[in-house]
């Protein structure tokens, strides 16, 4: 696999910062550090925190930091996925820390937040520690009138890995073993959905979504129907016992955004997003040479795919540029990881598949970042490299100035400077083919950014719907009653219905044959509500990127200060200083039509150009 040429066998993580290997008995020490210090901390500050507030935090701090060394774990897990000691290792580390917390520390947060208002009002005047900590105190409060009773408290979190959570948690291994039939042969499902998107054979890749739709039809869909029945009864449970106003309460809570912005996201994508990704569909029919695009044809690759492979130190050196052209700061923190070797690049057996980035702050304050991904050469993974750096920066920023406890950004933001970083290498690139006049790579470079806008915003709104839709509310999206037992055939239909107001009627653009059990596979159901914010997040970067011109040489230094605000304010606050507003519609379609608006309008012209338009 590495005699690709590329480059990438010596991008390699070096992990020593944490241990020397999964073997290391500093992990079990660290383990029993660990134990002794949450035991410690019951013991000093429980029933005590009035008094004794600030020296909590900081040594809530220290802790955190001990135990962000256990991390490592996980990172070697994507490294070895199949490997079972480290397996085995994780298993039995998640459930010491599950156990050591529930038992320890679950008064903390709760006596944290039952403080009283002028108790805490007047250490925030005298306790500079205690004011430090503002933001963090004030988070955990928002949940005040919604935590249940310490023991009760205790035992959810102690029972938390035996709950709801397991069931998704198998539902990723029923879905490892799946097999698919397929010309006689059997496929994995990773290897059937690449099929779809791979094959350039259109009867091919609808022969392959009419094996997978069946499947989900069989055992793995009751599984998937039954799992998202758990999802649903334990979170309307939640919502009764915990008194949130509706479902979403609590996630939009946690995401730190007003209800109302929510709302008015799912209607902007709605009315704005989904006519213009339709149209877009419509012209990638008119490259296929159809009329219609079945559903097995939406991620099939255009005529022009761009083949060019770029070498890893190119890319490392294309990604740096974009970043250097709008700031020597975040193009510094870059180097200095390449310096210490946080990236692993090279697709290697045993590696787990994608992308991601993860951030730890270890003991001393040390920020650490470690980007790992499966580089194959693309355009395409030069800009995935761009986004996973992009969280790279932020947290390293965020994690500098905020310390542990609050530097990380609600997932709903922590995708700012990701998607800042790609839209940054995207023009960059998107340029260096324009003065090369290379139409068909540009197209390709296009469309390809396109449908990745689509999936992330349509595509996750829909999924979006979806959720409310089980969760309890009535397809008009107004009001909330109980989630019902669905059996598959309902949610094939409401499936379908939503899948429909994003992509059009039955043959206006798409037609929606073998498309009725798809539901079945999406896990990021399991989190519930968790997918809106992949569209609040890319939106939201998109209409940041717009005021980078607006604001000229005064943006860097605003948009470093909101990354390095980490997890400290909320979205209104956020935005506040670039005069934007998410409560507002407005902002929403700004954000669609300056990223997705704008790059349909360049490939309608560039089709044009080459003859193909859409009547
Ligand atoms: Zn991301």
């Amino acid at each position: 696999m590495s005699k690709d040429n590329l480059g990438t066998e010596s991008y390699r993580w070096d992990l020593s910062v944490f241990y020397s290997g999964i073997d290391d008995p500093q992990i079990d020490k660290d383990l029993e550090i660990l134990t002794e210090r949450y035991r410690k901390f019951n013991e000093t500050y429980k029933n005590k925190l009035a008094e004794k507030l600030g020296p909590a935090l900081l040594d809530v701090e220290e802790i955190d930091m001990l135990a962000a060394k256990l991390n490592y774990i996980g990172l070697q897990q994507s490294l070895n996925v199949a490997d079972p000691v480290v397996k085995a290792k994780s298993a039995d580390v998640d459930r010491k820390l599950s156990d050591i917390y529930g038992e320890y520390m679950t008064f903390f947060d709760l006596e944290m937040v039952a403080l009283d208002q002028a108790i805490l009002d007047q250490l925030y005047e005298t306790d500079p520690t205690v004011k430090k900590f503002k933001p963090y105190i004030e988070y955990s409060r928002v949940f005040k009138n919604h935590y249940l009773s310490e023991p009760v408290e205790s035992a959810l979190t102690k029972r938390s890995l035996f709950g709801p959570g397991s069931w998704s948690e198998f539902f990723d291994e029923f879905e490892a073993d799946l097999e698919i039939e397929y010309k006689g042969e059997k496929k994995t499902f990773e290897e059937a959905l690449n099929i779809l998107t791979e094959s350039k054979d259109p009867e091919e890749r609808a022969a392959m979504l009419k094996q997978v739709d069946q499947v989900m039809a069989g055992p793995f869909g009751k599984y998937s129907a039954q799992t998202l029945y758990m999802k649903t009864g334990s979170t309307a449970l939640e919502v009764k016992d915990r008194k949130y106003s509706h479902p979403m309460a609590s996630r939009n809570k946690s995401n730190r955004i007003p209800d109302e912005a929510v709302e008015v996201l799912h209607k902007a994508v709605t009315e704005v997003a989904a006519p213009l990704s339709q149209r877009y569909y419509r012209l990638k029919a008119a490259h296929l040479g159809m009329k219609t695009l079945k559903w097995s044809d939406r991620n099939a690759l255009l005529p022009f795919h761009d083949d060019t492979k770029i070498s890893f130190d190119k890319a490392l050196e294309i990604v740096l540029t974009a970043y250097r052209s709008f700031s020597s700061t975040l193009a510094g923190i870059v180097e200095t990881m390449i310096e210490h070797r946080r990236l692993d690049v090279p697709p290697v057996k045993g590696k787990r598949s994608g992308a991601f980035c993860s951030s730890v702050v270890l003991p001393g304050r040390k920020t650490a970042s470690f980007v790992f991904m499966n580089y194959f050469g693309s355009r395409y993974d030069v800009m995935t490299l761009a986004h996973e750096l992009g969280h790279a920066v932020h947290f390293t920023l965020a994690g500098e100035a905020q310390g542990p406890l609050m530097y990380s950004a609600p997932m709903a933001y922590a995708e700012t400077a990701s998607v800042f970083g790609e839209a940054t290498t995207f023009n960059f690139l998107k340029q260096q083919l324009i003065e090369q006049g290379d139409k068909k790579a540009l197209l390709a470079l296009i469309s390809g950014t396109i449908e990745d806008t689509i999936n992330t915003v349509v595509r996750q709104i829909s999924f979006s719907n979806f959720e409310r839709r089980i969760h309890g509310m009535d397809p008009s999206y107004t009001t909330w009653s109980e989630p019902k037992k669905h059996s598959i055939g309902e949610l094939d239909k409401i499936w379908l219905e939503v899948t429909r107001e994003f992509y059009g009627n039955d043959g206006d653009v798409f037609t929606y044959e073998n498309a009725e059990h798809l539901w079945a596979y999406i896990s990021h159901f399991h989190s519930p509500f968790y997918v809106y914010a992949y569209a609040f997040g890319q939106l939201l970067s998109h209409s940041l990127y717009a005021q980078k011109d607006k604001f000229g040489d005064q943006f860097e230094p605003l948009y470093l200060d909101l990354l390095r605000a980490g997890g400290t304010k909320d979205a209104l606050e956020l935005l506040k200083p670039f005069g934007l507003d998410p409560t507002n519609e407005q902002f929403w379609i700004d954000g669609i039509n300056v990223g997705l608006g704008k790059l349909v309008a360049e490939m309608e012209e560039l089709s044009a150009e080459m003859g193909i338009s859409v009547k």
